[in-house]
């Protein structure tokens, strides 16, 4: 039975804390003014290398993969295929779309030879051209490919966190077809998917009209509303209207057309956008399909982004108290914070009753497949480890101490102060 705590150890679904690499530090960091960063950081999950650029440590690394693999299993629904493209660009096909000159954030790195690369920020230059030598035919459309992989932006601010990075991780779909109408269609199901990928994710993504900037006329954005946002919205709180307020022309106040009452200001985080780009980047390549009349025509684009690692930093920003980051269940790091109460570590000594059921508890939520954080820390008081459970913010803590004993457990949710004793076999079930 006590050997059981070691093989389980990197088991990749369960973690002692005392061996976690990344732990949670007393004092929030001075050197951060955001409350994502603030939170992230003091419980662990992130470090800050440079301004806007930062290291996710495990926890962090966990959640980040979990944002990922929700938005994968949506992208992969719609018929889309994975791909991992380069992030060192030819300068040439910046060029040719003339956005070596435009894209203000574009990092430009010099080789010590004679060559300049753009620092990718976005994939229109490279996927294009590489599409080119494989989409011909009108057998070969619609075609849809993505990646998640890290951005490079030279961005003016990098204050916010992970909501402003220099590099961060998106996701960026693009979608390739022979006609508008096709666009169109794949467009629309993408806003749907969107809706419901944030949903998933424990946001409510409002889809808001905006400018296109460099990519086209105008675009998609996904807007969470938060006090802390950079982005602002007029939009109608029933859900039909929601426009960008740099293009709108609609005031705050305004009644809604539907009679929902009067539109309202609010500031949001864009945590994604959609671009109908058309033939603008087919034409700068030339990339062109024969269609059934054997007619050459330009491919219809469209182009699709997450950025996953501001959508992390919006989950904390949203889901907080004053304790803490509160995970919703989907992007939590694991399942259940276990806490062990009451002096040695049954590895150490003669396990107490209570103790003994503290291993049994962590090998049957392991052996069951729950994500299981241990707190198995020796000489930290309770209050610490209540502190660090809700700092960290896992939606589930089961304690166990000398006062709980013969297979039961005390069950706590995070965002609720009620605490109940169950047995182990029921806590199984609820997390189910
Ligand atoms: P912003 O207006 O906030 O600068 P953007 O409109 O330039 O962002 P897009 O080109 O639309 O960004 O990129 C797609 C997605 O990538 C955005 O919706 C956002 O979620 C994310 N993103 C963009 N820039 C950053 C950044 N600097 N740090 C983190 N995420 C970013
Ligand atoms: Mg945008």
């Amino acid at each position: 039975m006590l050997y059981s705590f070691y093989p389980s150890v990197n088991s990749g679904y369960s973690m002692l804390y005392s061996k976690l690499f990344g732990k949670t530090i007393k004092e929030s960091p001075k050197d951060e003014s955001s409350v994502n960063a603030r939170l992230l950081i003091q419980a662990g999950f992130i470090r800050k290398e440079v301004a806007g650029v930062y290291n996710f440590l495990p926890l962090g690394l966990r959640v980040l993969n979990k944002i990922s693999n929700i938005i994968r299993d949506e992208m992969d629904n719609t018929g889309a295929q994975e791909l991992l493209l380069v992030s060192f660009q030819n300068k040439a096909n910046w060029e040719k779309t003339g956005r070596w000159d435009s894209f203000d954030a574009l990092f430009k790195v010099k080789s010590r030879y004679d060559f300049e690369y753009a620092l990718g920020p976005t994939h229109e230059e490279v996927l294009v051209p590489l599409v080119k030598n494989f989409a011909n035919s009108y057998r070969d459309l619609p075609l849809k490919l993505y990646q998640i992989q890290n951005k490079f932006r030279d961005e003016a601010r990098s204050k916010a966190g992970l909501l402003r990075g220099r590099e961060f991780l998106m996701k960026d779909l693009y979608s390739f077809h022979q006609s508008e109408k096709d666009l169109v269609d794949y467009y629309e199901l993408m806003k749907k998917v969107y809706k419901k990928t944030f949903s998933r994710l424990g946001l409510n993504a409002i889809e808001t009209l905006a400018s296109g900037g460099t990519f086209s006329k105008f675009s998609h954005e996904f807007q969470v509303i938060c006090g802390n946002g950079e982005d602002e919205i007029i939009y109608c709180p029933s859900g039909d209207f929601s426009q960008n307020s740099e293009i709108t022309k609609v005031k705050e106040g305004k009644e809604c057309d539907l009679g929902h009452g009067p539109l309202k200001k609010v500031k949001t985080i864009e945590v994604g956008n959609i671009f109908p780009l058309k033939d603008k980047f087919s034409k700068a390549f030339g990339l062109t399909f024969k269609d059934k009349s054997g007619k050459e025509k330009y491919v219809v684009m469209g182009c699709y982004g997450i950025g996953i690692s501001r959508t992390m930093g919006a989950i904390a920003e949203v889901h907080n108290d004053k304790k803490g980051i509160v995970w919703p269940k989907s992007v939590a790091p694991y399942q259940v914070h276990l806490i062990h109460l009451g002096g040695v570590h049954p590895r150490f000594a003669k396990a107490s009753p209570g103790e003994s059921a503290t291993s049994e508890v962590y090998d049957k939520l392991v052996k069951t497949g729950v994500e299981v954080l241990y707190d198995d820390r020796e000489d930290v008081s309770a209050g610490e480890k209540f502190a660090d459970a809700d700092l960290i913010g896992i939606p589930v803590r089961l304690v166990i101490s000398d006062k709980v004993s013969g297979g039961q457990v005390e069950w706590k949710k995070r965002d609720e102060d009620k605490t109940e004793i169950i047995s182990v076999d029921q806590a199984i079930k609820r997390l189910g």
